[in-house]
């Protein structure tokens, strides 16, 4: 494997790009623009409290570091901009995203839900009824661990399919693994077409947040809770 430092630049483009387009696009529709004002408006009394407002803080930053390490280091020997077909594209992004939703249930159920890491992943759960801001309430260690799982798979795929996956693929990869992990955090009450979707990812992970011993580990499908019998029913939610 060589180092594309090129592919790591075309990965970080394609995701930087499709995630300000994206929330461009998606904040044009008005029923999703009044979530957002929701959200803000119950945001605001949170990051007015110091302690909340530094940890936040701490978080992006180890977000940051273990990002910036991942791109400098890993991905350049994981990633390529060589062209592929169309249905390729779509089996790298399907393989990482499960497989990392796999490792991550485990983690989370395992770990986060276990003893070792219980006070750590605590944190979060202080918010009962999560709005937008509580994405980002995660203790640094978790989001390291979180991060690491998921920009690790990718290598840990190159490695086993035998060669780099594909820089935009990759990156799309990424735009799901980040978009979904801030929006399941949201307050949205839109359960209708064509919403219902966005909808049933915020309350389903609201149910995993009513107390510290709920189900819905996953963070992406919820295959892996269904399969394992953790399965919680998604819940309504009062307006914050
Ligand atoms: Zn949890
Ligand atoms: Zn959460």
């Amino acid at each position: 494997m060589t180092y594309d430092w090129l592919a790591a630049l075309l990965y970080v483009g394609v995701l930087v790009s499709l995630t300000v387009v994206g929330k461009y696009l998606a904040f044009k529709i008005p029923a999703l623009q009044a979530m957002r004002e929701l959200n803000a408006a119950a945001d605001r009394p949170k990051l007015a409290r110091k302690r909340f407002r530094e940890a936040v803080k701490v978080n992006n930053r180890s977000a940051l570091i273990t990002n910036a390490v991942f791109l400098l280091a890993i991905l350049p020997f994981s990633l390529t901009i060589d062209s592929r077909p169309l249905w390729r594209h779509v089996v790298e992004i399907v393989v990482v995203l499960m497989v990392f939703d796999f490792f991550y249930y485990l983690t989370h159920r395992f770990l986060f839900h276990g003893r070792i890491l219980h006070k750590v992943h605590a944190l979060h759960h202080q918010a009962r009824t999560p709005t937008y801001i509580d994405a980002l309430y995660v203790h640094p260690l978790e989001t390291s661990i979180g991060l690491v799982l998921f920009l690790g798979t990718i290598p840990l795929i190159a490695v086993l399919s035998g060669g780099p996956l594909n820089a935009v693929s990759m990156a799309v990869a990424t735009l799901v693994f980040t978009q979904v992990n801030t929006i399941n955090h949201t307050y949205v009450n839109l359960p209708y077409f064509p919403f219902k979707t966005v909808d049933y990812i915020t309350s389903i992970h609201a149910a995993h947040h009513v107390d510290m011993n709920r189900g819905n580990y996953a963070t992406l499908t919820m295959l892996y809770d269904w399969l394992f019998g953790t399965l919680e029913t998604p819940v309504s939610r009062p307006t914050p």
